[in-house]
C-alpha cells in the first residue's frame, strides 16, 4: 500500500483526525509532509503494522504526542511521554512575552528560574533563544527532569540546566531576575471534566492546582520575593477565570502587575508581575 491511500484509510475506516493520520504515516516513514505527495513511498508490511499499532492506542485516546514520543514547542523538537505534561501551544505565549522583555531582565541580571518546568519546553525555547542567559529548571518530578534533561540534549542547548526539586527549595540566594511558570492550575474537581487525554494519560500532579486551581501560584508568589532581585519580572501561565484572583494575591505579596496577555481564544492566559518594591532584606 502507498502512504497516502494509508492515510486515505485511517481517516476513512478508523475515522483518524486527517492531520493525525498524515503525522502517524510520516512519522513512521520518517519522512516530511511534503515527501507524502512528492515521493509516496510504498510502506512494508513492518511499517503498516506499527501505523495501526499506533492507531490502536490512539482509539483508546492516548495522546498523539505520547504515541509519536515527541512533540514541537516554539521550534525546537520536545521528547514527551507518560509522567510529563505535553506542552501546549497558549504556552508559547509566555516564551514570547519573555523574549519581548529580554532588554528588561538583562537589565536586572541574566538569571531565569523556570518553576515547574516539566519537559523544560519554556527553559529550552528562552535559553535557544537567549544564549546569554543562564536558565534553571526545577521540577519535582525526577521523571519530568529525565524528559527536560534529554531534551536539552537533543536540541543542543547549553545554558539550561535541570534539576529535582520542590519550587524554590534547591536556592538560597536573592541570585534570579526573572522567574516563570506553568504551574498545575486546572481545580481538582474538574480534573473529571477534561478530555479523556488529559485526564486518563496525563499525569495528574502537573494539572491538579488543588480545590481552587491557585495552590501553586501562592506558593510561587510566597517564595518569589526571597529569590528574585529588585525590579525582577514573574511570567506565569495562569487558567481561563483565574486572573483577578492571581493579580490580587500578587500585589498583597508587593508585586506590580505590568500585563495580562490573552491567548489566541480571548483568555487571558499570561501574567507579568515586577517586583518593583524592595523589601528590606532586598539587595
Ligand atoms: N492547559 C492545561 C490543560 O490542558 C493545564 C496545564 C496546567 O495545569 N498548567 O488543561
Amino acid at each position: 500500500m502507498k502512504a497516502l491511500e494509508k492515510i486515505k484509510q485511517l481517516v476513512g475506516k478508523f475515522s483518524i483526525d486527517p492531520k493525525e493520520a498524515q503525522q502517524i504515516v510520516c512519522h513512521v516513514l520518517k519522512i516530511e509532509k511534503v515527501q507524502l505527495y512528492t515521493r509516496n513511498p510504498e510502506i512494508t508490511s513492518d511499517e503498516e503494522q506499527t501505523m495501526n499499532f499506533f492507531v490502536e492506542r490512539r482509539l483508546k485516546r492516548e495522546p498523539l504526542q505520547y504515541i509519536l514520543g515527541e512533540c514541537f514547542f516554539y521550534n525546537l523538537k520536545i521528547k514527551v511521554g507518560p509522567g510529563v505534561l505535553i506542552p501546549r501551544q497558549e504556552t508559547e505565549i509566555l516564551v514570547d512575552e519573555v523574549l519581548k522583555s529580554k532588554n528588561l531582565i538583562a537589565h536586572t541580571g541574566q538569571r531565569i528560574l523556570d518553576l515547574c518546568t516539566g519537559s523544560g519546553c519554556i527553559a529550552l525555547a528562552i535559553g535557544k533563544n537567549i544564549p546569554e542567559f543562564q536558565i534553571f529548571g526545577i521540577d519535582i518530578s525526577e521523571k519530568a527532569i529525565k524528559y527536560a534533561a534529554e531534551n536539552k540534549v537533543l536540541n543542543n542547548v547549553k545554558n539550561v540546566f535541570f534539576l529535582v526539586g520542590d519550587l524554590f527549595n534547591p536556592f538560597k540566594e536573592k541570585i534570579f531576575s526573572c522567574i516563570t511558570a506553568n504551574p498545575p492550575y486546572v481545580k481538582t474537581g474538574q480534573i473529571h471534566e477534561l478530555q479523556p487525554e488529559i485526564k486518563n494519560y496525563e499525569p495528574l500532579e502537573a494539572l491538579n492546582g488543588g480545590i481552587d486551581g491557585l495552590i501553586f501560584y501562592r506558593k510561587i508568589l510566597d517564595g518569589a520575593k526571597k529569590y528574585l532581585l529588585k525590579n525582577g519580572l514573574i511570567f506565569l501561565e495562569i487558567g481561563a477565570g483565574q486572573a483577578d484572583e492571581i493579580c490580587a494575591y500578587a500585589l498583597m505579596r508587593g508585586f506590580e502587575v505590568s500585563n495580562v496577555v490573552k491567548d489566541l481564544a480571548g483568555i487571558q492566559r499570561v501574567m507579568i508581575l515586577k517586583n518593583s518594591k524592595a523589601d528590606e532584606t532586598q539587595i
